[in-house]
């Protein structure tokens, strides 16, 4: 017999329209979204005591029948109150309930109920207050009251029982006619439950050990259609070898080199080499370079846009913000400009004049290097020949906005860079089409940036140490969170830190940058601290993202608790960039053991990929910027983290997989069921 579990909720005996409303909003519109909805929790019921077994402090399930009730209104609250006597052939016990509407309707003397909840011993009585309960004698039976019962997240103004009910009814139904669309080979392989029994298990495991193996089975088939979806990507790239060549031999990128003024770190030579290795044999590149806040990887791109100009193709470095876009083109100046390639630099903001001349130099190929903001995928951008594509603090960016600028070029090399370290597991869920690079070590001299918790009875030490450190030639950064000051707002604003430090500290010249400024505004204060006019520069997170000031020595954040800990990183990576060693404060109202708790791991380590992990296991990984978007904190069962390991073989499993090509045969339903997996959960990953 054919089903179809797809079937709208609608059709479904019981179910009318003011029901499916309800499902509705539970995002449940077909019995596979029933099937898919898993429980919260579940409860132990999976003891049946008699009357006489039942313990203080212990919730367990009677079977009892009514043998006197009593319904009343207390008349000082109005709370509607049920009490009744219930025996079995042991003993007695009361219950009562608060305000459960109709219970007068279902509840009578004679009547047979199950119950649970937690009974209480007073003068020799045994009491249990607003029992969970279910009716014995309307044809339900015990089971699906006993065992490990699920408790389903809200159900939207449904009846909890009745939900219950009715999704154990509809697995009954519908289970056992699910064919497994995973092929066998790795139902064994893997040791994997058959779908039917996982969902079964979901529901009503019979233990805790049954749960697991259900639970494992679904992540599992998770896992194994995204890395599906991302090894077949990463194949179609492959295979339209159509980009452009470019490699390290000619002279622009051998100028480019010998102009560097310092020489590169052996992560750096690596990372070109896996570059170019790519780029060589004219397959388009798809390369995450993952790499510390100060690791270097600015030079890694303006190395790849001088190979990108011998190729005799252009290239487009995007940059998430106008600051960073302008840092990065000044870099540009003096690494490229200087060895004979054009570069140009298109932002918001800029006259209409003079963006109609940038752009039709972009236009006809005489810039070859273009520096910029989301400035560069609007309309009437467009390329002679754009090559290879960059993207510098990829974070930032949604993948719609990754695709526009590809799509300015036929099948340009692209190269994203990321300074926010994602721990490995997740980079394979969001980057498993992409290789990648990483810069694990930082350019030589550089040291561990000394981080202090410190509370405001140490002000006047802090003042004094800044003084005393722009006198030596260092300068300062001061993190507050918010612009204005509000009244009913504790949190510092950088107008009133401003004030107060130019009140204490005003000869040593002190700036103020954030988000609400103009670009020029802000070029204009940046320019200032970096020429040391300013020695102390107060601002918001605007200067989270890769500013780079070498003289710049010492950072404090205040109220650090706000930030995750990655964010902590790269502002403390502001600083300890130049000669100069870096210090961290992190300024907090007072010392509290939770606070100190968390920001210990800062003061512990400097390795941005630890604390990215810790950071990851302590907010998980939905608060993460761009795991939303790509779907990856939508995963109905698995859990990066807890299932790293089955992420692993997953991969392994998908590639095997997609080399095989019976896989996609036609009457294959695992890629029928990738389709739709596709199109539920993953379909802005299929549109990038
Ligand atoms: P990030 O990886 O955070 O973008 P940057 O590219 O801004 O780091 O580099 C940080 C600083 O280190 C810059 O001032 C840059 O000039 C310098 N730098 C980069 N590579 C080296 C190197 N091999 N040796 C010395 N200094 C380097
Ligand atoms: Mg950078």
């Amino acid at each position: 017999m054919a089903v179809d579990i797809y079937e709208p909720i609608i059709n479904i005996k019981g179910i009318g329209p003011a029901r499916a409303k309800l499902f509705g909003n539970m995002d449940i519109f077909t019995v596979n979204d029933v099937l898919w909805f898993f429980p919260r929790r579940y409860t132990d019921r999976r003891e049946i005591c008699k009357i006489s077994e039942l313990q203080a402090d212990r919730s367990s399930v009677t079977v009892a029948t009514i043998t006197n009730i009593s319904f009343k209104r207390s008349f000082r609250t109005g709370i509607d109150i049920c009490s009744c006597q219930a025996e079995d052939d042991t003993g007695a016990v009361s219950l009562i309930w608060f305000n459960r509407k109709g219970l007068n309707n279902i509840l009578k003397e004679g009547t047979s109920i199950s119950i649970c909840g937690l009974p209480l011993f007073r003068d020799g009585k045994i009491e249990i207050s607003n029992p969970d309960f279910e009716v014995m004698n309307d044809g339900s039976d015990v089971e699906s009251f006993t065992g490990i019962v699920p408790i389903y997240p809200s159900t939207a103004g449904l009846n909890a029982r009745w939900f219950r009910k009715f999704i154990r009814k509809m697995l009954e139904t519908y289970l056992h006619l699910i064919p497994d669309y995973l092929p066998q080979s790795i139902l064994e392989k893997r040791s994997l439950q058959s779908v039917g029994d996982a969902l079964w298990g979901m529901h009503w495991p019979e233990s805790e050990e049954h749960w697991k193996v259900s639970r494992k089975r679904l992540a599992y088939e998770e896992f194994l259609f995204l890395q599906t979806a991302l090894v077949l990507r990463k194949e179609r790239l492959r295979r339209s070898c159509e980009a452009v060549k470019i490699s390290s031999d000619g002279c622009y990128y051998s100028r480019f080199m010998d102009n560097l003024p310092f020489k590169l770190t052996a992560s750096q030579k690596t990372v070109f080499n896996e570059i170019f290795k790519d780029t060589e044999n004219g397959h388009p590149m798809s390369r995450l370079l993952q790499g510390d806040v100060g690791s270097g990887k600015t030079v890694i791109a303006l190395g790849l846009a001088a190979a990108g100009a011998d190729s005799g193709t252009q290239a487009a470095i995007m940059a998430p913000t106008e600051v960073l876009a302008e840092q990065l083109y000044s870099q540009a100046q003096k690494l490229l400009s200087k060895v004979g390639i054009t570069c140009t630099l298109l932002k918001g903001g800029q006259s209409r004049s003079e963006r109609v001349a940038l752009i039709e130099s972009i236009r006809t190929g005489e810039t070859r290097v273009v520096v910029g903001t989301h400035a560069l995928i609007q309309d009437g951008v467009e390329f002679f020949d754009l090559g290879t594509v960059i993207i510098d603090e990829q974070q930032r960016f949604g993948v719609m906005q990754r695709g526009e600028m590809l799509s300015k070029g036929k099948t340009p090399h692209l190269l994203m860079m990321s300074a926010t370290p994602i721990p490995r597991t997740v980079s394979v869920c969001l980057f498993g089409d992409m290789d990648i690079s990483l810069l694990r070590e930082r350019p030589k001299g550089r040291k561990k940036i000394e981080t202090r918790l410190i509370d405001f009875t140490k002000i006047k030490d802090l003042l004094q140490f800044i003084i005393n450190e722009s006198t030596a030639g260092g300068r300062v950064y001061w993190i507050c969170p918010r612009v204005e000051d509000e009244i009913t707002n504790e949190l510092v604003s950088v107008e009133k830190r401003y004030t107060f430090l130019k009140k204490h500290l005003g000869p040593l010249g002190i700036g103020f940058i954030h988000g609400k400024m103009a670009g020029d505004a802000k070029n204009n204060q940046l320019e200032k601290f970096r020429d040391g006019t300013t020695k102390v520069l107060v601002g918001t997170t605007v200067l989270e993202v890769g500013v780079d000031v070498p003289e710049a020595s010492v950072v404090v954040i205040e109220s650090p608790e706000r930030y995750g800990l990655s964010q902590l990183h790269q502002l403390r990576g502001r600083v300890g960039r130049g000669d100069r060693r870096g210090v961290c404060l992190l300024l907090v109202n007072k010392i509290e053991d939770d606070i100190a708790e968390r920001l210990k791991i800062m003061l512990k380590t400097d390795d941005g990929f630890k604390i990215a992990e810790a950071d990851f296991l302590l907010r998980g990984p939905g608060k993460i910027s761009g795991l939303k978007q790509h779907g990856v904190a939508g995963f109905k069962v698995a859990d990066i983290f807890r299932d790293s390991e089955l992420l692993k073989y997953a991969k392994e499993d998908a590639e095997f997989l997609v080399a095989n090509p019976s896989t996609f045969s036609k009457d294959s339903k695992f890629a029928e069921k990738l389709d739709v997996f596709l199109k539920d959960s993953f379909n802005l990953l299929h549109k990038a």
